[in-house]
């Protein structure tokens, strides 16, 4: 029996992905080869590239002026990329946790950060409101979604300078007016894909004028991916079939708004049950409580039922809440594939620990 997966990344993926990627590795179209086999320069592959970028455009409604390219090094590489391609002098970053301090941590490398806003002082559990973006910077950059802390952000600054967007976690989870955004990025393998293909969505106008005046490694130029459509080495053609896949499934349930109805959908229910639960609370602030990973912990007074509960889950098939090791507790990570039936399953036991402890 397939289990109730809330892990937090790589993600679940929808029963087409992976029965078609499966098909697909044993024999590409009648090709006569698999897809981990296929030439990535033949017509074959070339085909699979086209119609997973005009996928990506057309699911996540984005503009003709922008370039959809697939890198490898995950979103970890991008910290470095961005600012080594577009911080001339200083840059502006929001700090909403742990992968927003490893974008600033690369970022200093290569010129002045200025920290704008940050959520530090309450250990990050909102996301700060009402952030002033000055003037006299290349460049702002905001991480969309705390994967780790469980805060989101459900709208699009209003920036008078380019916003870069990391979207690993909660990239078409809800509609995004990509026009905003000068880059957005993210490693796949939370909402789209599995592990091993990055994508960034990069806009030509600000690909032409903003690159800063230093040496940059053929491999970290955006302009080299753009120029290549993603073809200047081999890109991982299994990963990007698994990526058109999902995108095809997204699309044919009903795109991002469908997408976003059933990520409140599950929030809502989950979120529910904590406040409810004389066992469980969440530690993050209304308002600011991400869709895409669902962060509660026990009561002080329950505590040392930890991990007798993530054991009592795990029996009932449900794995993958065990919260990330810098905030204890639990997360539940309910991406674009999760269904509600996995929600209700962990409301469940939930419900059921509760008789037996509360
Ligand atoms: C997982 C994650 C990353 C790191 O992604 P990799 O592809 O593993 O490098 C970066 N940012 C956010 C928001 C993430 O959730």
């Amino acid at each position: 029996m397939k289990k109730h997966i809330f892990n937090a990344g790589p993600c679940k993926l929808p029963a087409s992905t992976l029965e078609n990627t499966a098909k697909a590795i044993l024999e590409l179209n009648n090709s006569g080869q698999s897809i981990l086999e296929v030439s990535h320069r033949s017509k074959d592959f070339q085909a699979v590239m086209d119609e997973t970028i005009e996928l990506f455009r057309e699911t996540f409604n984005i503009p003709a002026d922008y370039h959809v390219l697939f890198v490898g090094g995950g979103a970890s590489t991008q910290f470095a990329t961005v600012p080594m391609n577009f911080l001339k002098k200083k840059a502006a970053y929001i700090n909403t946790g742990v992968w927003s301090e490893k974008a600033i941590k690369e970022a200093k490398l290569f010129g002045e950060v200025e920290i704008i806003a940050s959520s530090e002082d309450k250990k990050h559990t909102y996301f700060p409101k009402g952030i002033k973006i000055p003037t006299d910077v290349d460049y702002v950059h905001i991480t969309t979604n705390n994967t780790i802390y469980g805060t989101e952000i459900f709208e699009d600054l209003n920036s008078p300078v380019p916003v870069i967007a990391d979207m690993s976690s909660d990239i078409m989870s809800r509609p995004v007016d990509v026009t905003k955004y000068a880059l957005i990025y993210g490693g796949a393998q939370k909402n789209l894909g599995p592990a091993g293909v990055t994508f960034v969505i990069i806009k030509d106008e600000f690909l032409k004028t903003a690159v800063a005046d230093r040496p940059i490694p053929t491999m970290f130029k955006y302009s080299v991916h753009a120029k290549s459509g993603s073809m200047n080495n081999t890109p991982p053609c299994v990963n990007i079939f698994a990526l058109k896949e999902t995108l095809a499934w997204v699309k044919s349930v009903g795109g991002v708004k469908k997408m976003e109805k059933n990520a409140i959908e599950r929030a809502d229910m989950l979120y529910a049950e904590i406040d409810r639960n004389k066992l469980f609370s969440a530690p993050v602030e209304k308002g600011s409580r991400s869709r895409m990973n669902i962060v509660f912990v026990l009561n002080e007074k329950y505590a040392p039922l930890q991990d007798e509960f993530i054991k009592f889950a795990s029996e009932r098939n449900i794995i993958g809440i065990k919260g990330h090791r810098d905030v204890g507790g639990f997360r539940a990570s309910a991406y674009n594939a999760s269904l509600i039936e996995d929600v209700k399953a962990l409301v469940e036991a939930m419900k059921e620990f509760e008789k037996l402890k509360a």
